[in-house]
Parts: structure tokens; sequence; C-alpha cells
């Protein structure tokens, strides 16, 4: 069998959750746990989360449905709504939260016939600019929403943020400031902190926080801060040596020839590769940890294998352990060896990598 495992430790993710919840202690928490709990699996997620977190959110009604027939029982907001008219009376059948973010979703609302209402959060447009209701029609959906009799409960007004995890930005303080404009005059709790939010702005706290990538207990800042300290990965994905030659200077390993040795060195071919979720455009030099110790990737990722210079360290033998990220070295390292965010490594890993509980 491959040695591959994403290995999950939940009591991190709850530790996480628990860091999230001390930055803004007067907050409600909303879990997300999208695109299959960002790859490290949806209802493990869920399941670890639900007693702890005051609700979850979901991209969208499959998701949501999932984690229902997996027996989660806590309100799930849909993030970008529903989709179709038809999906409406499914939602307040399961007690799904419904964002509602442009006209035709209200209008779907209060034409519908609901055997009961629904949960409603209005999201506003402050600078993002992907979903979400102008400024100038913002008073006017909240009054509309809060006469209709196909929502029921607090209507949570609330805006996502462009740039929070840039914190010399200024864009999030100009979001901030015309989030809180436009919602002077609303009744009901309001919602604006992601991750970044969380960990970098405490204005933008309000009464609902919705942590998502730091849940899972990686850093969205590019820089050290303070308040990331404290988190701890969740997945740690591990593979095996699984073959160690050594070649001579001026040969080249892999794909296309990429990597050419400059010394008499030490190849390690390790068992995972772009099949098994470690991305394809992790470059020449890209950290692993070898039984614990940093070497360099050398030559192009394939398919189901990678490989490492192992030149600098003593004793590898075929079956040695290799972590590709972890605690000791975040998807975020890896991330900006390959062209992308840490968010995007664990959401990618596919079906092939089995998660373990540890
Ligand atoms: N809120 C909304 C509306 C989102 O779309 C997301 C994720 O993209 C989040 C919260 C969580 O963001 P993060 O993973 O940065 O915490």
């Amino acid at each position: 069998m491959r040695a591959n495992q994403a290995r999950l430790d939940l009591d991190a993710l709850r530790h996480n959750l628990a860091h999230a919840r001390s930055l803004a202690p007067a907050a409600k928490a909303m879990c997300v746990v999208k695109a299959n709990g960002y790859g490290h699996g949806a209802l493990t997620i869920a399941r670890a989360l639900e007693p702890l977190t005051d609700a979850l959110a979901v991209a969208c009604i499959e998701e949501a449905l999932e984690l229902r027939s997996g027996g989660i029982t806590c309100p799930i907001l849909l993030l970008e709504g529903v989709f179709e008219a038809n999906e409406l009376p499914l939602a307040s059948e399961q007690n799904f939260w419904l964002m509602i973010d442009n006209r035709q979703q209200l209008e779907w609302l209060e034409q519908a016939e609901l055997a009961t209402p629904v949960t409603c959060w209005l999201k506003i447009d402050t600078g993002m600019h992907r979903l979400g209701v102008v400024a100038e029609d913002a008073a006017e959906f909240h009054e509309r929403l809060m006469a209709c009799a196909n929502r029921t409960g607090e209507l949570v007004t609330c805006t996502h943020f462009a740039s929070a995890d840039e914190l010399d930005n200024n864009q999030t303080e100009r979001q901030i400031s015309l989030f809180n404009k436009i919602t002077a005059d609303f009744s009901g709790p309001r919602s604006a902190a992601n991750s970044p939010g969380v960990l970098g702005w405490p204005d933008a706290h309000y009464e609902w926080i919705r942590p998502g990538y730091m849940l899972y207990g990686n850093s969205p800042f590019p820089k050290p801060h303070p308040n990331t300290e404290a988190l701890l990965p969740v997945m740690t994905l591990a593979s095996a040596v699984i073959s160690i030659r050594d070649v001579e200077a001026g040969e080249a390993v892999g794909y296309a020839a990429s990597w050419t040795a400059e010394r008499p060195s030490k190849i390690a071919t390790v068992c995972i590769g772009y099949g098994d979720g470690y991305p394809r455009l992790a470059t020449n030099g890209t950290p692993v940890l070898v039984n614990g110790r940093r070497a360099p990737l050398a030559g192009r990722v394939s398919m189901d294998m990678i490989t490492i210079d192992v030149t600098d360290l003593d004793d590898v033998s075929i079956g040695d352990e290799v972590v590709l990220w972890g605690p000791e070295l975040t998807a975020g390292e890896v991330a900006t060896h390959a062209q992308t965010i840490g968010y995007e490594l664990t959401t990618r890993m596919p079906e092939r990598t089995p998660r373990v509980i540890i």
C-alpha cells in the first residue's frame, strides 16, 4: 500500500476555533467548511466542530445536504444562497440559512410558498465587487427582508473583505467604514470577519465571525503576525521514500530534465505527486521533510512521484517518512514555491489520498 496520508489532528481544529473565539469573545462563530472542509473532509470537520460552533457555512445546497445526511443538525448558511427557486422549499425544510445577495434571490424568497420560513443573511458589496447588494440598494433589501413572511429570526447583514490579509492595505478600512455607514440604521447583527478579519481587524468582528482557513491551522498573512502564532495546522500530508539512487554531476532528474546535479548527488523518490494533491508547479528547491529534516525538491513533480535531493542528509532509507506539509512546514510556505496559496493546496487534496484522523 502507498504510504500517502493526509493526517488530521482534530484537537488542533478545536484549538484553532477556541483561538478565534478568544480573539472575538463577544461574537458568535460560523465555521466555514465549504469545498469539502477546505479539502480536509467536510463531514469529519463538521462533526468535530458542531458541538463548539454556533453555525456552519458552505457554498451551496449540495454541500449542506451532504452535512445533513451525515447527521449534522446545526444551522448551515449557504454562502452563495440558492441558485434556483426550487431549492427554497428544501432549504426551508432542512433549516438551511440563506444568503441573499441579489434581487432575483430576494424575489424568489418573497414569492415562494414555504411551509417554514427561513433565516436569512443579507450580503452587501462594500468593495469586493463579486457578490452582494450595492450600497444604494441595501436599505431597500433590508426593509423588504424584514417584512418578508418567508423569513424568520434575526436578519444578519454581512459583507466580505477583498484584501484583509494585507494589513497595510487600506481597502479593508474603507470596506469597514462603508459597511458601518450602510448598516448604521439597520436592526440586527452584522458580520464581516473571515480569517484575516478575525486575526487582524478587531473593528470587523461585529456580532458574527466567519473563520475558515485559520480553523485549519493556517495563517492567511504573508508575514508573521502575533495572532497567528497559536494556530496549529490540522493537516499533515505524509508519504515515504520508495527509491534511492546516486546521480553523477551533470546528470538531470525527472521530466523535462529541469534539475541538474551540480555535484555527485543522492536522489530519493517519494510516492506522492500531483495526482495525490502535491502541487505540480512546486519548483526545484521546494522544501519537504525527510525524517523531520528539510530537503529540497529536485526535478518536476510527476503524477505519482517527486524526487528529492537528499545528498546532505545521512541515513535516508527506503520507507522513511516524508512530510510535504504539516506543523513544521506549513502549506502556506510550500504554496509560495508553487505560485499559489495554502488554501488551494489543502482544498485540492483528491479522494485518492486517504484522510486519517490521528
Ligand atoms: N465568508 C465568506 C463569505 C467566504 O466566502 C469565505 C471564504 O472564502 C469565508 C467567510 C472564510 O474565509 P477564510 O477562509 O479566509 O477565513
